[in-house]
């Protein structure tokens, strides 16, 4: 009976277990990076997940809900940082008014979007420094990719990268005087509001992917001009396929390659410049970008080229410049 049994369906096993192999070796096994707006990028795995994130017994939860959009924050902070028994919750209060105010110019009613945030006190360093988790699988189909924010917010049913990842990373440096108020910052005060609503903008995709000099910038060794996974053709941002240098020569064509030369990012074909239809028409000719002579790992081409808006690359004591949309 069992030898019968075999010989009559044994085929049809052998093609069973040709289709189960074949499934477990093409599984789709999700790829996931951070993207710091420093230009670091981190290739997040289970062994690292624990150090990024903190431990999620020790995070304490808000949930609120503005303009439609869900955010789910995590703070790591103990006693700390936005967890401080003085302040931390005037500095949450200043986080809830920056995401109020990201979700009222985004308008995604239905959008969801998961934060982690932490703490760190480190002199002579970023202000802040955030990022999206972006996610990808293989075999990798090439396109715009802009995070996992971005895909959250426009898709608040759908949680692009699990529960066990946020959608995004935010550090705050609190080795700075912050003003922690909705007015004008003290002359020697850096103003809390704006630099957050500087790293949300970053966290829901305003940020290049292209790598260039990965080895110095990145951490990493993807060649110059690929995307988030380094390869050809790649996964790039959205703002990424905007830019376009002062001759008119685009960094990214239209099948996802990178068409460009390592003078574009030092500004050496004319400048660089956004193509993008939107901020075209509000800014009436295309917004110049950041791209300086040196090139600045995480400022360069991420950043408008000090346009006066939330996205210039640096902000000074004293200024407040929380629009995202101010030229
Ligand atoms: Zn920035």
């Amino acid at each position: 009976m069992k030898n019968y049994f075999f010989k009559r369906y044994g085929f049809l096993f052998l093609i069973l277990f040709y289709l189960a192999s074949a499934g477990i070796s093409f599984s789709q096994e999700m790829q996931a990076l951070i993207a710091y707006s420093n230009g670091t990028i981190i290739k997040l795995t289970e062994d690292n997940r624990k150090s990024i994130f903190g431990d999620e017994n020790l995070q304490q939860k808000d949930l609120f809900t503005a303009y439609g959009v869900t955010f789910n924050i995590s703070y790591q902070d103990v006693n700390t940082g936005f967890n401080d028994p003085t302040l931390g919750s005037q500095r949450k209060a200043v986080l809830q008014n920056a995401l109020h105010y990201v979700a009222s110019v985004l308008n995604t009613p239905g959008g969801r979007v998961d934060i982690n945030v932490s703490s760190v006190y480190l002199a002579g360093q970023y202000l802040a420094n955030a990022g999206p988790i972006v996610v990808w699988y293989l075999p990798l189909t090439p396109g715009i990719n802009n995070g996992c924010v971005s895909q959250h917010l426009l898709n608040g049913s759908v949680d692009p990268n699990g529960p066990g990842y946020p959608d995004m990373q935010l550090t705050v440096n609190w080795n700075y005087n912050y003003y922690l108020g909705t007015g004008d910052p003290g002359p020697m005060q850096f103003d809390l509001l704006s630099v957050l609503i500087h790293e949300f903008t970053h966290g829901i995709g305003f940020l290049s992917s292209i790598a260039y000099n990965d080895s110095v910038c990145g951490g990493g060794s993807r060649p110059n001009g690929t995307g988030w996974t380094g390869s050809q053709p790649d996964i790039y941002s959205a703002m990424d396929t905007f830019l376009v240098t002062g001759n008119n020569n685009y960094f990214i064509n239209s099948s996802f390659y990178y068409i460009g030369q390592n003078s574009y990012f030092v500004g050496g074909d004319n400048g660089v410049y956004c193509a993008g239809p939107q901020a075209t028409s509000v800014w009436g000719t295309r917004p110049r970008i950041y791209a300086p002579s040196t090139f600045a790992c995480g400022s360069s081409i991420s950043h408008w080229n000090s346009l006066g808006g939330v996205m210039d690359p640096s902000i000074a004591p004293g200024v407040k410049k929380t629009r995202i949309f101010t030229f």
